[in-house]
């Protein structure tokens, strides 16, 4: 990768980056720590060269397998919750898609283990990831739904798919103090936040979302 990757240029400047940026501060985004990562992560470099000059708009794009990178709205949104309460030490990410939230990720958290279970997916995610040398990231090629139990306990629990209700196995490994960030439900969705203490659960509802479905199984 070159400098001209990196930066990029036209629809993928450092200017139409900063028109994001603003557009996130307008839909109520606070955390100055995910503005500032958001703003230098080049996420044209998580897309195919045809979707490539759409990168810096707020929307979710097609990254092949029926799937989608995120809304850089709700990639925002998500790390801000799960930073909300302090940063956490070590956390499991569930979707890893195109790489692109585990880059954020990456940038404002010590260690982050990510799971997907589209294997061409998940080869492409971690060629990128070690290009922009983020080496604080595990990846992993199985079903999320049953977390990473050899990794666990996690401080912080990321979810980019939706299961129609929270697996057990992502609250077990979830560590007292922690927090689940994850979207719930079939055609309607909503954001949960769970935050484990030692008397036990706490859920809030966030807001309506629309993600992929969390699916069982993986694929070769
Ligand atoms: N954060 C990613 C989002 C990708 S879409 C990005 O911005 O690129 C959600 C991803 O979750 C898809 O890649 C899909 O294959 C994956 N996924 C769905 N169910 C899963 C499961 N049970 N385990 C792991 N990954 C899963």
């Amino acid at each position: 990768m070159n400098s001209v990757d990196l930066n990029g240029i036209g629809m993928t400047s450092q200017r139409t980056r900063e028109r994001l940026i603003q557009r996130l501060v307008d839909e109520g985004i606070r955390d100055q720590r995910v503005l500032d990562v958001m703003r230098t992560t080049p996420r044209h470099l998580f897309l195919d060269e045809a979707m490539a000059h759409r990168a810096y708009e707020d929307v979710a794009l097609p990254i092949g397998y029926q799937q989608t990178l995120s809304q850089p709205y709700i990639v925002a949104r998500m790390t801000e919750l799960l930073l909300e309460r302090g940063v956490p030490q070590r956390v499991l990410e569930i979707g890893t898609g195109s790489g692109y939230q585990t880059a954020v990720l990456a940038q404002l958290v010590p260690e982050i283990y990510s799971v997907e279970r589209i294997k061409p997916l998940l080869q492409r995610a971690r060629q990128r990831l070690r290009q922009l040398k983020l080496r604080n990231v595990q990846v992993s090629h199985a079903d999320g739904a049953l977390g990473w139990p050899e990794r666990g306990p996690f401080d912080g629990i990321l979810a980019a798919a939706a299961p129609q209700r929270i697996p057990e196995a992502l609250l077990e490994q979830l560590a007292p103090g922690g927090r689940l960030v994850i979207p719930v439900g079939e055609e309607t969705q909503f954001l949960h936040v769970v935050d484990r203490s030692a008397e036990g659960f706490e859920t809030t509802v966030v807001e309506p979302v629309r993600f992929v479905p969390l699916r069982p199984g993986t694929v070769r």
